[in-house]
């Protein structure tokens, strides 16, 4: 038996619908990967390779979890997302191979403390502290792809209390999912338990306590999320 010196961090895990847990081991998000979304952030989307930063895997909430509102913010903002969960992976993966790879998909939140993202793009710093961490992450249950197919279109939306927030289609993707993981796979080798999360479509806005977002991704499933 290993001498760990302190108790090892417990894997984090993500139910599958159906039966089963995933277990995560990185959590990759693409930036500005819908031409809207990067208009309304100020930049121009016909100019840019995507680009790329993380979350630690604790930073998923699952089951429905409630999201505690984040500490050092006044400006939380919702991110609704495709996720990919990836069953292996590797080095340079070609795109017409990257589907090979990919175990299943989710509903995702990339939830942003958009005031520190800020002020990090501002002073040229890393957005970790914006998008790192606790809690930032929620996620619903993981649909198999074997189930799902991989789907290139449909319907990705969120409502925060019933009401429309988010309204778009896969098909809008800038860069597409098997694109993602070859471009991806190029910068790190890619492993079995990666999730990447996809990059959101326009209509990103503030919530605070008390809000309930719930999203849906067609043919895959929802993410349900109450900040507290
Ligand atoms: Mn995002």
């Amino acid at each position: 038996m290993t001498n760990y010196v302190i108790e090892p961090p417990a894997v984090v895990a993500v139910p599958v619908a159906g039966g089963g847990m995933f277990p995560v081991r990185r959590v990759f998000c693409v930036g500005r990967n819908y031409a809207a979304h990067a208009r309304e952030m100020g930049h121009d989307p016909d100019r840019e390779e995507p680009f790329f930063f993380m979350k630690p895997a604790d930073a998923l909430v699952i089951n429905g979890a409630d999201m505690p509102y984040p500490t050092r913010t006044s400006d939380l903002h919702h991110e609704m997302e495709l996720v990919v969960a990836l069953g292996s992976g590797g080095v340079d993966i070609p795109e017409a191979e990257a589907e090979r790879h990919i175990w299943g998909y989710a509903a995702g939140l990339d939830m942003t403390r958009r005031d520190l993202q800020g002020e990090a793009k501002k002073a040229g710093r890393p957005w970790d502290m914006g998008k790192g961490f606790d809690f930032s992450a929620p996620i619903g249950e993981i649909a198999p792809a074997t189930q799902s197919g991989h789907p290139s279109a449909g319907v990705i939306e969120l409502t925060v209390n019933g009401k429309p927030r988010q309204s778009s289609d896969l098909s809008k993707l800038i860069w597409s999912v098997p694109e993602t993981i070859a471009y991806l796979s190029g910068l790190v080798a890619l492993a079995a338990g990666d999730l990447i999360f996809t990059g959101t479509p326009e209509g990103v806005a503030a919530v605070v306590r008390g809000d309930v977002l719930e999203g849906s991704v067609a043919g895959i499933g929802t993410v349900r999320t109450r900040i507290v």
